[in-house]
């Protein structure tokens, strides 16, 4: 293993301690932020939230973005907007962050646990059919969970490190069976499913922008949808709810603030110019852990078929969990960080008791994948 700490050493043309993910401000990010600051327009209004709001919609290819505090908020607002009320169900993958079962758990849903594919780690199309075939009917338009008896009323996969999961396949599943889809597309700025950008697939998609995401604004997030009415909605809910007026506070119903400070927006703007070399500059580390790993008992994971990723985190897969160990261990211990894969939702105290499918796949992967060194190098 010590071939491989070498050459990570090597790739990163350090000998100091490699961190997982960093981001990098070499675009116009000070010149903006002072902007922003003479401005004395740092809070919540501002023209660098609505022009990040702008280009971000450009950038993937939807009609509206509205920009949140957080990926977790933008997650929590497009369930609220599929309309998942207290009790419903919604189906997502095990093999997440916490953020996803977090966002279902504020409104007071619950999630149901189906497995993954091996090739993209994000949920199955062909688990999800056949959990819906064995435990739901449609019953007054609604997938009705005949184990539980409740509603079914969001779907929420996850393309995980970037990679796109058989998005289109899992649309056509959930218009089935009116369920409404909502990607968590937080890892996956850059990433196109059959040249779509992924998040713009479900009804509402929700990005974000933490400080180790592909492009970060220190902490931000996005809500992504083509319906003008859920685009007012998500902009109204997450700024408190206020109707406009120009000095008077009246708000027509329980809102957040969820909004994201212009000052974080300015970040943003100058971070989102720089994405398309940030893209190249994984592509490349890309294809020098691809070539590195070849010939190891290693195996490096690649994109998908039909997919283009962002590769924002780097990933390998070990032979069992044993190797993993000793890899993590060796690694860290030796200055390149490393992290295995999330522990499965299901298995968390929080989830322990939520309903789940078979996870074969997930469990395959939790034994195995790791994370390494992914930043976009100078
Ligand atoms: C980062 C992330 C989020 C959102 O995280 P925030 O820190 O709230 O911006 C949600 N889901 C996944 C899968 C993530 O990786």
């Amino acid at each position: 293993m010590q071939n491989i700490v070498d050459f990570i050493k090597q790739t990163f043309k350090t000998n100091d301690f490699i961190p997982l993910h960093e981001p990098r401000f070499i675009g116009n990010e000070k010149k903006y932020l002072n902007d922003c600051i003479d401005s004395t327009f740092v809070s919540s209004v501002g023209k660098y939230v609505d022009t990040f709001e702008e280009e971000f919609a450009k950038t993937v290819g939807s009609k509206y973005a509205i920009a949140t505090v957080n990926g977790t908020a933008a997650i929590h607002i497009s369930l609220l907007l599929a309309g998942v009320k207290r009790d419903d169900e919604v189906i997502t993958q095990p093999l997440t962050f916490i953020a996803t079962c977090n966002a279902i758990s504020y409104i007071g849903a619950k999630p149901i646990f189906v497995d993954v594919d091996l090739d993209t780690m994000g949920l199955s199309p062909d688990f999800l059919q056949s959990f819906l075939e064995t435990n739901c009917e449609i019953v007054n338009s609604t997938c009705r969970n005949k184990t539980s008896g409740k509603t079914i009323k969001a779907c929420v996969p996850m393309h995980t490190f970037g990679h796109p999961c058989r998005i289109v396949e899992i649309k056509n599943i959930c218009d089935k069976w009116n369920i409404t889809l909502v990607e968590d597309a937080a890892e996956s700025l850059g990433s196109y499913y059959k040249n779509k950008h992924t998040g713009t697939f479900g009804k509402l998609g929700a990005f974000s922008f933490n400080g180790n995401k592909i492009i970060t604004s220190g902490g931000g997030g996005v809500i992504v949808t083509d319906d003008e009415a859920l685009a007012r909605k998500a902009k109204h809910i997450t700024t408190t709810a206020k109707i406009p007026h120009p000095y008077e506070y009246v708000h027509d119903e329980i809102g957040y603030n969820y909004r994201l400070p212009n000052i974080n927006a300015a970040l943003l703007v100058a971070q989102l110019e720089q994405l398309d070399k940030f893209l190249e500059d994984k592509r490349d580390l890309t294809k020098q852990y691809e070539d590195f790993f070849y010939n190891l008992d290693i195996t490096f994971i690649k994109e998908p078929e039909n997919s283009k990723s962002n590769y924002w985190l780097q990933a390998v897969m070990l032979q069992d969990k044993k190797q993993r160990d000793e890899f993590l261990d060796f690694t860290n211990k030796n200055g390149v960080m490393t992290r295995p894969i999330w522990r499965l939702m299901n298995e968390l105290e929080m989830f322990k008791d939520c309903q789940s499918a078979e996870l074969k796949n997930a469990k395959y992967l939790e034994e195995r994948v790791v994370n390494i060194p992914s930043s976009a190098r100078v």
